[in-house]
């Protein structure tokens, strides 16, 4: 269906994604437009609001409700420890909400989170871009369609070397009370989330490795509050019905980032698999024969952004929900865990 009008967001937190990918995709769409744009920094949101003539405010002006009448719903861009706080003011706004992965730093954020926005009566999407791919959604099918028989493992890794860009070691992503972890919590949910959304299921238990290196900062040493700013982690995750999770991420070497599912009958490979910009590689191999694609897909954060604001014209909840983005927060919980303990942990 088409809907009439569209959904106007108010931006919180003019960071590097914001401003390079979000803000052109939401622009790029045909179902919501940037209305008001938060930040820290009062002259860079005026700079910013100008160009895209949207309402600039302060983060105390957010959360005092000055500008609320100019826009519908929130789109929380900042560290992962904050997006709870910004979501929070948006529910009691009664606006919409669509957050930035991972959800929170934590499952007790994370649900609280989720319940803000339930409670209140307003959508809340996590801002799972591989859902949107549209590569991403035809393998779904294929693979729910049996098109690899029943999948027995899912392996992938996103790898990318934090370090070696401008930022240095000075900055959240290596903050571990900012951003919840490390490596995991920033590119290791891709192949989880991308594995779950694909399967149709959760993992029950995992299995890790974690491990930092200067100046990343020290090892999980406290089981009891395990969560580090890892710089590679390895996890071996257990799905129902016995299929296999074997997911790794970094933040230092090479980067890469692929995914394979294994079936029965054949198996899936995508490389490129979780960069922006949907230009991926696909290997589909069955008993029926082999088939390559590559250079496939499109812009998928264009259609992040649109199918957000069609569900919330169309009041339909989205897919990657507020459970969803909990769930990824739980399972690395789950990993840190077993990271400090070396042991098998449920979710
Ligand atoms: P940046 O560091 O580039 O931007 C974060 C912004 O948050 C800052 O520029 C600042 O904006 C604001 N902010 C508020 N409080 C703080 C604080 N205490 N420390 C640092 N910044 C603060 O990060 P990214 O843009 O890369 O990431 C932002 C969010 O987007 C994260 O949750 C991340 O996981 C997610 N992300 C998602 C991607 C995807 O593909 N879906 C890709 C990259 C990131 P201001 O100066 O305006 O106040």
């Amino acid at each position: 269906t088409d809907p009439e009008g569209t959904v106007s967001l108010s931006v919180v937190g003019l960071g590097n994604y914001a401003r390079s990918v979000s803000i052109p995709a939401i622009e790029a769409g045909d179902y919501a437009t940037v209305s008001a744009v938060v930040s820290g920094d009062a002259e860079k949101a005026a700079r910013v609001g100008d160009v895209h003539g949207a309402v600039p405010l302060t983060y105390e002006q957010f959360a005092e409700g000055e500008g609320v009448d100019a826009y519908d719903a929130v789109y929380v861009a900042t560290p992962n420890r904050i997006h709870l706080d910004h979501a929070r003011t948006a529910a009691d706004q009664g606006k919409h909400v669509i957050c930035e992965k991972p959800l929170e730093a934590t499952p007790e954020r994370a649900a609280a989170l989720a319940d803000a926005c339930e409670a209140a009566g307003v959508t809340l999407m996590t801002a799972y871009r591989m859902q949107t791919d549209p590569v991403i959604r035809a393998l779904t099918s294929f693979v729910s369609a049996g098109g690899i028989g029943e999948p027995t493992k899912a392996m992938g890794e996103f790898s990318f070397p934090v370090l070696a860009g401008s930022k240095g070691p000075d900055q959240w992503r290596l903050d571990a009370e900012l951003a919840g972890g490390g490596a995991l919590m920033d590119v290791g949910v891709y192949p989880l989330n991308t594995t779950r959304y694909l399967l149709g299921a959760d993992p029950v238990a995992v299995d890790a490795m974690a491990r930092a290196s200067e100046p990343f900062g020290s090892q999980p040493d406290d089981p009891e509050s395990p969560r580090f700013a890892d710089e590679h982690v390895h996890v071996l995750a257990e799905f129902p019905a016995g299929t296999v999770g074997e997911f790794t991420a970094s933040f230092s070497g090479d980067a890469d980032s692929w995914l394979e599912v294994v079936g029965s009958d054949g198996r899936i490979r995508l490389e490129n698999a979780f960069v922006p910009g949907g230009d991926r590689t696909v290997r589909v191999s069955t008993d029926v024969g082999e088939v390559e694609f590559s250079g496939v897909g499109m812009d998928e954060t264009v259609e992040e952004f649109d199918y957000f604001a069609h569900c919330v014209l169309t009041d339909t909840p989205p897919e990657p929900d507020g459970r969803d983005g909990l769930t990824d927060v739980a399972v690395s919980e789950a990993v840190y865990e077993a990271a400090a303990t070396g042991e098998r942990t449920p979710v």
